[in-house]
């Protein structure tokens, strides 16, 4: 890509004072662009005050206040004078003390005076209090425009920190401002002209110094567009990159592996599985790696559908790899899939289908000599099948003909993962990707955006939907009702989980110090109580040693385990169908999709679900209107975005390992979804007519930076 040098790209430090420079790069911010990126979260009015309703305390926050009451006190252990004020912003009120205050000071903070306060808010004896903030402006001082512009102006709000205070980032960034030459715009003229979008210096000067709220909408409006344009161009070049990619077709062949697996299967194919599955026949048929990610309803047989891409692949004499996030899931995976493929799983064994294959595991923590087996297998070719974890990533494993990847509950991995997986193929191999969770539209469009989408919405026929109910823990009735439930499910013949949020009580300590519910303990409790007498009750945590998990797994899916109490480690994927009922304590603990992903673990079978949600919160507290959420719908597009809209937007990206965390300012995947459909029709398009940007400088300067702080942020993380 051709780039050009970029007044942006300077070091502040040839701008601005080493100390402000200093403070500055504590928070990260380098250069002109990262300062003039650094966006007002808000703009505040003089006269208008800040509701201090909401304000939290531990967070930097600046406020514009009215003194209500102010009051000197001679402080009684020091020399010197404390000065006490009441401050309110119409309804409500906040105290803030100053120590040690000095002459020049007082005028400024009597009754009536508007302040622009800037501060850290905690509590002291249970009143929320600001302490010695820094004092930003007062309305009535004449004003020094220098500092805080006139008084018809919008000031603007920075993020901040408790050292950096906002009114020390504005000041830096009049500095910049005021010596701001012309810029390079990423967005082309044409577009820009096309959509009415301001350009990127104007944006930059009306996003720090708006005349009035229209400005400064419009001005945001621009930024965020070129978030999701620079994005959705990268994601574009990278579809084209991967479409010019070589891959061996696989077909399945008639009368081989697919057709004498789908004569096996149990059931019928819901529609939306056939349908799914006809494209991917398609895709893996055709000589460019098929990329697809496949989304679904928790229970709407992903697996199944995997599968049958898998045994396409083999078919045609390639190998299909499936990459698991845990190795609960691994194993569960090896194990589900062997026994659905049955004689199929036994190829060149006695007793085994002619026409079959093999299936080999792969984990880090088998034996050596396993491994050694299992490593063997698939270099020669011999295991058409493997599943793994991240060990299947090692160097050490080279495949025979790896045709297809399939990557299970992606969000725990990063694009660079899934990469160094398809590096194994001898040609790109195509790459299935498979959601845990149901994602908004948009979201999908950002985080895997290089990957097409496949969608199955239906519930295979006959599932019984699930019932949800908040049990409050604190009710002594309620918890018993709850144990006789899972007495009488397992009664009944089948079983039941409970899901707890910490092992034991050496595990980190709650934030809120309150003491939470462990694996351990609730075992050893649920095998004394009385309703559940003769039970067999077991635990399944991520510390036990890997040959116990199996065994305990393997005992619960054969039915010789009733209660399996565990950590989320059965949150995803886990598959026993005779599973009805499961409890989760403590409930208000998890997110809103992961509960909807542990409640998934049941009613998989012909009998209904049943899932308790157990809180000791009192029912109007917001977590549990969370949890009313869940027990209220089943649809799992619906709770991601109740649970999206609940998170930052870090986290969103961060949580998909996209690692676009640091790139993203303005644009809310969820809130922006006309700006990101624009803005990925406008990128296709652009990508189609110059792939290598040879004509777009400034845009290809802007993608590089994002791919820098993008894989930055990654390695941060990592
Ligand atoms: P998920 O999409 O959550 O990964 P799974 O693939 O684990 O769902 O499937 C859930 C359960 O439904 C499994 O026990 C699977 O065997 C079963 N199943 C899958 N497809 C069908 C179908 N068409 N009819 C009946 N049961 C099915
Ligand atoms: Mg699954």
């Amino acid at each position: 890509m051709p780039t050009v040098p970029d007044p942006l790209a300077e070091p502040l430090a040839r701008r601005l004072k080493p100390a402000q420079v200093k403070a500055l790069a504590e928070m990260d911010l380098h250069t002109v662009g990262d300062l003039l990126r650094h966006y007002p979260r808000r703009y505040q009015r003089w006269g208008e005050l800040t509701p201090l309703e909401g304000l939290t305390p531990g967070e930097p926050v600046s406020v514009l206040v009215r003194v209500k009451k102010a009051q000197t006190l001679e402080m009684r252990s020091r020399r010197g004078t404390m000065l006490k004020l009441v401050v309110t912003d119409g309804s409500s009120e906040l105290d803030v003390t100053f120590f040690n205050v000095r002459g020049g000071m007082w005028s400024r903070l009597r009754e009536g005076r508007e302040l622009l306060l800037s501060g850290t808010v905690d509590t002291f004896r249970g009143k929320r209090q600001l302490s010695h903030p820094a004092i930003i402006a007062s309305a009535q001082d004449e004003l020094d425009p220098e500092k805080v512009g006139s008084l018809d102006d919008l000031v603007p709000i920075y993020p901040a920190s408790a050292k950096v205070t906002t009114d020390k980032i504005a000041a830096a960034v009049r500095v910049l401002l005021d010596t701001l030459g012309p810029v390079q715009d990423p967005l082309p003229e044409a577009l820009r002209e096309r959509l009415g979008l301001l350009g990127l210096r104007e944006a930059l000067v009306a996003v720090h110094r708006p005349g009035d709220e229209a400005h400064a909408r419009r001005a945001r409006h621009r930024l965020t567009f070129e978030e999701a344009f620079v994005l959705q161009v990268a994601l574009a070049r990278r579809r084209r990159a991967d479409g010019s990619l070589v891959a061996v077709p696989r077909r399945a062949v008639p009368g081989g592996l697919l057709e004498a697996f789908d004569a096996r299967l149990p059931f019928r194919l819901t529609a939306g599985q056939q349908d799914v599955g006809a494209q991917l026949g398609e895709e893996l048929g055709a000589a460019h790696p098929m990329h697809r990610l496949l989304q679904g309803e928790v229970g709407s047989g992903k697996t199944v559908v995997a599968l049958r891409a898998m045994l396409t692949v083999v078919d045609a004499g390639g190998q299909a790899a499936l990459l698991a996030p845990t190795e609960v899931l691994a194993g569960q995976h090896h194990r589900s899939m062997t026994q659905m493929l049955g004689p199929l799983a036994m190829g060149g064994q006695l007793g085994g289908d002619e026409r079959g294959t093999r299936v080999v595991l792969l984990t880090g923590s088998m034996p050596t000599a396993a491994k050694r087996a299992a490593m063997l297998a698939i270099a020669s070719g011999d295991a058409g099948i493997v599943v793994g974890t991240h060990a299947l990533l090692s160097d050490k494993v080279t495949f025979f003909d790896l045709g297809l990847v399939v990557v299970d509950e992606q969000h725990r991995f990063g694009v660079e993962q899934r990469d160094a997986l398809r590096g194994k193929g001898r040609t790109a191999p195509h790459l299935l990707v498979m959601t845990a969770t149901p994602i908004p539209r948009t979201v999908a469009m950002t985080v895997f955006g290089d990957l097409e989408t496949s969608t199955l919405s239906e519930l295979p026929a006959g599932r019984t939907p699930i019932t949800t109910h908040v049990v409050p823990a604190g009710n002594q009735a309620w918890m018993d009702r709850t144990w006789r439930r899972v007495r009488e499910e397992v009664d009944a013949g089948r079983q039941a989980y409970v899901v707890c949020p910490r092992i034991d009580g050496d595990d980190d300590d709650d934030p809120d110090k309150r003491r939470l519910v462990t694996v351990l303990e609730t075992v050893e409790l649920l095998r004394l109580l009385p309703e559940l007498d003769g039970l067999r009750v077991e635990a399944l945590h991520g510390r036990m040693a890997a040959e116990e998990r199996d065994a305990v797994m393997a005992a619960f899916a054969a039915g010789a385990v009733d209660v399996l109490v565990a950590t989320t480690v059965v949150e995803v994927g886990v598959d026993v169908p005779n599973a009805s009922t499961m409890g989760v304590l403590d409930a208000d603990r998890f997110g809103v999709s992961q509960l909807h992903q542990l409640r998934g673990r049941v009613g998989r079978g012909s009998v209904p679900g049943l899932c308790l949600l157990v809180t000791p919160l009192p029912g109007e507290h917001p977590s549990v209107s969370r949890l009313n959420a869940v027990a209220a719908t089943t649809d799992g597009f619906e709770l991601a975005r109740v649970d999206l809209e609940a998170r930052r937007e870090g986290d969103v990206l961060g949580a998909a390992q996209s690692g676009s965390r640091s790139s993203l300012r303005l644009l809310r995947v969820l809130r922006d979804e006309e700006v990101i459909e624009t803005a990925r029709q406008e990128a296709t398009l652009l990508v189609a007519d110059d792939p290598d940007l040879a004509g777009h400088p400034a845009l290809a300067l802007a993608i590089e930076q994002m791919v820098r702080e993008e894989q930055e942020a990654y390695l941060d993380r990592a």
